[in-house]
């Protein structure tokens, strides 16, 4: 069963700063939470730690059969390995059938290039089915946004091209004398439209990457900001990866839908250079016109507890409630510089890590509550990570009760759950099958609290 595309919020229209924009179409407004976008990946390629761990084509289930011919794609089901021989594979297989993943110019690679190189050889697999290779030559012309949806190939053809020349990764020698007008073609498409495709659920960005994707109409239609309203999220559905475009807030009718590029917890100067180096431009959203007007962020102090308090204090309105003052960037002005070193949060977090799981549990709550002060100041309003620590906080405030049996943690778990309930239902959970994380957590600790006697000792 396919799920169709949706496009029907979106209007893209020029802009002086960049070719074009994504609004909200005249006479809509968006709801926080809505699935603005939602498109399927035309492909995706695993990173080299995940080959033979997931599925080649669905990323999701665990392989049980493997190519027979070049024994390097495996695939969860016979469904999906004959719709990845019919989309791709049919092609790529003889190349990898004459041990391309293990030459030395393959294996020498970083394991983005080689997911690079993979990415590239199954969109050859696809589009040399369709275009010969003298179509890649030229630039496509714009087209109506329900056009470009409908023609994948077309959509990714006339993406931005990378700012910088780049090397092309390894590829097949014969490939590289039989197409190079795709080859280079594609390439210089590649980094800065396509996608990592990751989960959120480890509470590590970075080790939650899984595969890159490639979804043109995404990329065609968004452009950056390090304060956005929306987010993309991957999710394994219908045998393939689909991208959707999530509003993290209500967005009113003609203004412009942007999804973060970069984790917008970098602080300000390494995102302004990756901005630069892989996309090409100078972002001036609302918190970088903020940010460069303030000193530079300088490595919290040892022992950062009355940092900590600070950053607690300037976000909630009181020391037990989740009720917050009137927060924004313009907060980020009136605190210590050291709180926007991404140090700050890197302790904060490894610190609560280990004390959510182990305790001592009173300090976990101190912890997680500057924590959660500092991701609602350096991310965007519902931002699923926010909802994800929110989540692991209230888990620890139950593992407190059932320790102490002090009321207190009680009301400590139900607040903190409400609070991150409150960010995923907007952001959307998780749907893979192992994350154990986010909502699940809220459903299993709001059914242990139901059934506890003493969940209401006010009573
Ligand atoms: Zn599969
Ligand atoms: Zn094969
Ligand atoms: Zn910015």
């Amino acid at each position: 069963m396919d799920t169709p595309y949706s496009i029907g919020k979106l209007n893209l229209v020029t802009d002086a700063i960049s070719r074009n924009k994504a609004v909200v179409a005249a006479g809509q407004t968006v709801s926080a939470g809505e699935v603005i976008l939602s498109v399927p990946s035309l492909v995706t390629s695993l990173l080299p730690k995940w080959r033979g761990k997931r599925c080649d084509l669905c990323c999701r289930n665990i392989p049980t059969r493997a190519c027979s011919r070049c024994k390097e794609a495996s695939y969860c089901s016979a469904n999906c390995q004959t719709r990845a021989w019919k989309a791709h594979h049919r092609r790529v297989c003889p190349l990898l059938s004459s041990g391309f993943h293990l030459s030395h110019a393959f294996m020498s690679q970083s394991a983005e290039e080689q997911a690079n190189a993979d990415l590239l050889l199954s969109l050859w697999g696809l589009a040399s089915q369709t275009a010969e290779d003298e179509s890649w030559d030229s630039e496509e012309p714009d087209m109506a946004l329900q056009d470009l949806a409908s023609d994948p190939i077309h959509c990714f053809k006339n993406l931005v091209l990378h700012p910088h020349a780049r090397a092309l990764p390894a590829l097949p020698r014969s490939l590289l004398s039989s197409h190079p007008k795709f080859l280079n073609s594609a390439w210089s498409r590649f980094d800065c439209n396509n996608f990592v495709v990751h989960n959120i659920s480890s509470l590590e960005p970075e080790s939650g990457a899984y595969a890159l994707g490639i979804f043109p109409l995404a990329s065609r239609c968004f452009n950056h900001s390090c304060s956005p309203n929306a987010w993309s999220a991957f999710r394994l559905r219908a045998g393939q990866v689909w991208l959707e475009v999530r509003a993290l807030e209500n967005i009113p009718s003609e203004a412009e839908v942007a999804i973060p590029y970069l984790d917008p917890v970098l602080p300000f100067r390494e995102r302004h250079l990756r901005l630069s180096q892989i996309y090409g431009f100078e972002c001036s959203c609302k918190r970088c016109n903020l940010e460069k007007q303030l000193a530079l962020p300088t490595l919290p102090p040892e022992g950062s507890v009355l940092l900590e308090a600070a950053v607690t204090e300037a976000v909630f309105a009181s020391s037990e409630e989740w009720e917050m003052h009137r927060w924004g960037a313009e907060v980020l002005a009136r605190l210590p510089a050291s709180i926007r070193h991404e140090e700050f949060m890197k302790i904060l977090s490894t610190r609560f890590e280990s004390q959510v799981h182990d305790g001592p549990y009173a300090e976990a709550w101190l912890t997680g509550r500057a924590l959660l002060a500092l991701c609602l100041l350096m991310y965007p309003l519902n931002y699923p990570i926010t909802g994800y620590y929110a989540a692991e906080l209230a888990k620890a405030c139950w593992n407190a009760y059932i320790l102490t049996s002090e009321p207190i943690w009680i009301s400590r778990a139900k607040g903190t759950l409400q609070f991150s309930r409150g960010i995923l239902e907007v952001a959307g959970g998780e749907e893979e099958l192992e994350a154990a994380a986010g909502l699940t957590t809220c459903q299993t600790l709001e059914s242990l609290i139901a059934a506890e006697p003493l969940a209401y000792p006010d009573i």
